[in-house]
């Protein structure tokens, strides 16, 4: 068996059924997507715009390619056609291009929000009170081209288990929040994506419905 392989039967053995498992194989090629991809996985997860249309025309087209960067205005374009999922929505105005990108080639594209759950200031996404006052706001129910299907969170980088656990539990009560709010009767506004290879285990336990992992599949990037 491949080492990917390998990875992938001890990692499946710790992700409860309903979770979703998105293979981040940014910066590793095309052959490790491919080997992923005979094991049965599906969703894969990129964060270079470049990369990830450079990839998906090689690769299977049943794939559904998740978009997990910070993704520039300039660049939705090249994605919209084909992307499955985009992860990384950390402002209104993202949002109103990416429908509008996904109106001119007849798409509805699923979208996450970021929340910015970790203590450094470096990471994107919407604070808590920004994002209960788009939801609050309404004008986004007007952008059909888009469909908000639940909020993702990157914890600090540490080793402190408690203070990530403690993250995580936010966004999860935050999704509840909001979800109450103003997407209860919506079945797709469903998904908590946190967690990557050090912290998956404890976003699972926090009620994470997608982890994003990658070197615990495909090793450490270059
Ligand atoms: C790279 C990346 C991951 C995967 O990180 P690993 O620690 O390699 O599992 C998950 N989410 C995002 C947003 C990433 O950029």
């Amino acid at each position: 068996m491949s080492s990917v392989a390998v990875a992938l039967q001890n990692i499946r053995k710790n992700i409860p059924h309903g979770v979703a498992l998105v293979c981040v194989s940014k910066f590793h090629p095309a052959e490790a997507v491919q080997e992923a991809y005979n094991c049965g996985e599906r969703l894969f997860g990129e964060s270079r715009v470049q990369e990830l249309t450079a990839k998906a025309e090689r690769l299977p087209k049943d794939i559904q390619w998740h978009f997990i960067g910070h993704l520039q205005s300039n660049k939705i374009k090249y994605i919209a056609p084909f992307v499955s999922m985009i992860h990384g929505v950390d402002s209104y105005k993202l949002l109103v291009e990416i429908n509008k990108a996904a109106q001119k080639v007849g798409r509805t594209i699923d979208c996450l929000l970021q929340i910015h759950i970790a203590q450094e200031e470096t990471k994107f996404g919407f604070s808590a009170h920004e994002v209960k006052e788009m939801l609050q706001q309404g004008e986004w129910k007007s952008l059909a081209h888009v469909r908000l299907c639940g909020l993702m969170g990157m914890a600090t980088f540490t080793d402190n288990q408690l203070q990530v656990a403690e993250e995580f539990t936010r966004l999860t009560s935050l999704f509840n929040e909001v979800k109450a709010l103003h997407f209860a009767n919506q079945a797709h506004f469903a998904h908590r994506s946190i967690g990557m290879s050090d912290d998956y285990g404890v976003a699972i336990q926090k009620g994470s419905t997608m982890v994003r992992i990658g070197s615990s599949i495909f090793g450490t990037r270059a």
